[in-house]
């Protein structure tokens, strides 16, 4: 909150509605240094004051506070532009997520399929060795499915074709779930008919 914003705003208001300090600070029942100290940002009016000295300059508490008159119309764009903006970030990360989800897929079956070879065809090595080799390939690759898995279940939303529904289901539920792509076979928690859901990066539609 800008304290010398919000004076001159006062100020400027009080000007508008041609009322000296005086003649403002008497219909407020203060000094008019009171007024003067407002106007100059050296105090704030209290909370027991503001609506009436509002009243009296002809603004809402919001403009006071915001240091400017903010018409409705005004209001519902900047709204607007905020949700829009955070939509867009949004999808940005969960595209960046999702992309990031075939990356660790793709080292991952790289990774196994080098080591599950090795453990196969090095037969000059001695048997745990060949065993440990195996066993590390399966359980990176389980690691790192699960963890892209939980990336994908994480990153954006799925749509119930049904309804219409934006949401984030669990884990388990998700990953549990027949999938065609990333269209998984789930039941929607807002109309709780069976259907795949398709991902979609934002909670909103376009
Ligand atoms: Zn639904």
């Amino acid at each position: 909150m800008d304290q010398i914003a919000i004076g001159k705003f006062i100020s400027e208001c009080r000007k508008e509605k041609h009322l000296t300090q005086a003649q403002l600070a008497e219909r407020l029942g203060v000094t008019d240094r009171a007024v003067s100290k407002w106007e100059t940002g050296r105090s704030m009016p209290d909370a027991s004051i503001m609506l009436e000295l509002c009243e009296q300059i002809g603004i809402t508490v919001n403009d006071l506070l915001n240091a400017r008159r903010i018409d409705m119309e005004n209001y519902r764009e900047m709204a607007e532009k905020t949700l829009l903006e955070m939509r867009e970030r949004e999808e940005q990360s969960a595209r960046a997520m999702l992309r990031l989800e075939i990356v660790i897929g793709i080292i991952c079956t790289v990774c196994f399929l080098t080591m599950f070879l090795m453990a196969v065809m090095l037969d000059s090595l001695p048997l745990w060795a060949r065993i440990l080799m195996g066993s590390i390939a399966w359980i990176q690759f389980i690691i790192g499915m699960g963890y892209s898995m939980k990336i994908e279940v994480e990153a954006g939303y799925y749509e119930c074709p049904n309804c219409g529904e934006r949401y984030v289901p669990g884990y388990w539920k998700a990953f549990l779930a027949p999938h065609i792509g990333r269209s998984r076979r789930m039941r929607c928690p807002h109309c709780n008919k069976r259907g795949y859901h398709k991902k979609v990066l934002s909670k909103e539609k376009e």
